[in-house]
């Protein structure tokens, strides 16, 4: 029920001011808050996610989505599975640190190092844009994502990993967790089971994405122009799940 309630309160402000956020909504400008240019802290409408599910890592999340997860977490722990958090909100600085570690190669994709096994920039560019958003372009800025247990492929067809994925299939939308990359889709990352969205902040976040924030609201990163010459807006923001657009 909550759930509902959040999403008619943010579709009803939303509409009195669109395309924006009002800022009583959202007290910071709405581009900076939708390329994760701020800070979580200095705003009352982000929480720091309870330790029991950060495993004490300090994360963030809009409050009403931290507010439904620990209420699925709570849900999946009397049917005796556990849910955790990996990463919550990330700002477009530390998306930059991850994007650029690839790209520079510091830091390994699979094992692999991209930068020497894509000399040319722009195939390089689309082979992280499998696996990783690039700074601006990631929902994790708006505090509505999570990567839930691993973020390792091979820990989601363990027996363990299988169940808690039978599980959130089955229920994370009655919390109004949608996956965000699943499987079948045509454009944007590869299958993510560990990607789940925050439906009644993400949706009408990403439609607002989508009128206001063009090239010119991209900060600055390695690869920059690479990226924003493919159809970034279709694939890597639009290019997801059916369900939260
Ligand atoms: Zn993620």
């Amino acid at each position: 029920m909550a759930v509902l309630v959040g999403c008619a309160t943010l579709a009803g402000q939303q509409s009195a001011a669109a395309p924006g956020l009002t800022a009583n909504l959202f007290p910071i400008d709405t581009v900076a808050y939708l390329t994760g240019q701020f800070h979580p802290d200095t705003t009352t409408d982000f929480v720091r996610l309870p330790a029991d599910i950060s495993g004490e890592r300090t994360m963030w999340l809009r409050k009403a989505a931290n507010d439904s997860l620990m209420a699925m977490s709570a849900a999946a722990r009397k049917d005796g599975l556990q849910i955790t958090a990996v990463s919550a909100t990330r700002s477009f600085r530390r998306q930059r640190l991850i994007w650029e570690g690839y790209f520079t190669g510091s830091r390994k994709m699979n094992g692999e190092n991209l930068a020497l096994k894509y000399t040319d920039p722009a195939e390089r560019c689309r082979a992280i844009l499998q696996y990783s958003a690039a700074p601006g372009l990631s929902r994790h800025h708006w505090g509505t994502d999570i990567d839930l247990n691993s973020v390792n492929r091979r820990y989601w067809d363990t027996a363990e990993g299988l169940r808690v994925l039978a599980w959130l299939n089955r229920h994370a939308a009655e919390f109004g967790y949608i996956q965000a990359y699943p499987e079948g889709r045509t454009e944007g990352y590869v299958f993510e089971p560990w990607h789940w969205s925050y439906r009644p902040l993400a949706k009408p976040l990403l439609t607002v994405y989508l009128s206001v924030i063009g090239e010119s609201e991209i900060g600055a990163f390695a690869g920059r122009e690479m990226v924003l010459q493919l159809p970034w807006r279709r694939s890597f923001v639009a290019g997801v799940n059916e369900r939260l657009k």
